[in-house]
């Protein structure tokens, strides 16, 4: 097990869309567990392989409370997501661990399904995903289009985080 190193706004793997994986290997499983651990240490709930350098189609996710609920870890190999046919859009506020310090509001699904190839390489589906674990789904998904969360945000929210993520991005850019 080892921390990775968490990518920050700026860096461009973060803008690349993520490739399929064909198949599910010891190594995979195996970074997989360590960004579990690195999300945990980081306090996130969720962590795309783009958020640790690696264009990959691979998200981390743990949508339990901490400390009120046992952990329930999920790795998911090449997610795909959909909203539920009684699904509606729900505003709430989000934060990733690659853009830290920005919180806003954002519109999601509340209730979606997840279709996903497990660690032992087991076909997976979910449906009726809500609340935290739905939300982390759309976002962790996004990531691997190269999506951020501040794509969503309100033009209010634009402005008032402008100089703060220029300032960001010009930190990590690399030359
Ligand atoms: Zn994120």
């Amino acid at each position: 097990m080892a921390l990775l190193d968490i990518k920050i706004y700026g860096e461009s793997v973060l803008r690349k869309k993520s490739e399929p994986i064909p198949a599910v290997t010891p190594e995979l499983a195996a970074l997989a567990q360590d960004m579990l651990e690195t999300m945990y240490d980081a306090g996130g709930c969720g962590l795309a392989a783009p958020q640790i350098g690696k264009d990959i189609r691979l998200v981390v996710i743990d949508a339990a409370k901490p400390d009120e609920e046992e952990p329930a870890p999920h790795i998911m190999f090449n997610p795909e997501w959909g909203p539920e046919p009684d699904a509606v859009d729900v505003i709430h506020e989000e934060g990733c661990l690659s853009i830290p310090d920005i919180w806003c509001d954002v519109m999601r699904k509340d209730k979606v399904w997840v279709r996903y190839t497990d660690e032992t390489g087991a076909q997976q589906e979910q449906h009726n995903c809500t609340d935290m674990l739905g939300r982390c789904i759309q976002h962790e998904c996004d990531h691997l289009e190269g999506k951020l969360f501040i794509d969503k945000m309100s033009t209010t929210d634009r402005s008032l985080n402008q100089s703060k993520l220029r300032d960001m991005a010009k930190k990590h850019k690399k030359a």
